[in-house]
């Protein structure tokens, strides 16, 4: 009787527990927490939001941590925002260690700050003069998401 609810949670939780065994990574708690956390949002998230949503789970220490290995991982990729902070979104399945395939632009609402990584919208060729060598480009696109543009009508 008491199954139904802890279906959902456990499901999840097995779906990250397989990402992190596929990169070579100990399973977690505060892995498990960050992963979580970010794949329920549909929107980049900052250290400082995670640092709020997960409370006193874990120290700032192990989560710049898990952060860091996440991207050098493969699994989450970093973004800036408007004010320069780092926010983090989950990476495509090709990502892998030390090669990130997140070829699209992201939008970043003036408004709310919030990021969207626009999947469909791919990055252009960077075909760089001889003797350059490319670590990564980065295309935002600024302007009012859905929910602030619908508040403002
Ligand atoms: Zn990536
Ligand atoms: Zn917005
Ligand atoms: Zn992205």
């Amino acid at each position: 009787m008491f199954k139904a609810i802890d279906t959902e949670p456990v499901v999840a939780n097995e779906k990250f527990v397989r990402l992190l065994r596929k990169n070579k990574l100990k399973v977690t708690q505060p892995r498990l927490s960050v992963l979580q956390i970010i794949s329920d949002k549909d929107t980049a998230i900052s250290q400082p939001e995670l640092e709020k949503l997960l409370g006193n789970e874990i120290d700032r220490v192990t989560l710049y941590r898990v952060l860091a290995t996440f991207e050098e991982k493969g699994i989450l990729h970093k973004i800036f925002d408007l004010h320069g902070t780092a926010t983090y979104a989950l990476c495509s399945t090709e990502c892998d260690e030390h090669h990130h395939h997140d070829q699209h632009v992201h939008f970043i609402c003036s408004i709310c700050n919030s990021i969207y990584c626009l999947e469909d919208i791919k990055l252009p060729k960077i075909n760089l003069p001889e003797g350059y060598q490319l670590d990564s480009v980065g295309i935002n696109a600024v302007g009012r998401c859905a929910q602030c543009k619908a508040l403002a009508e």
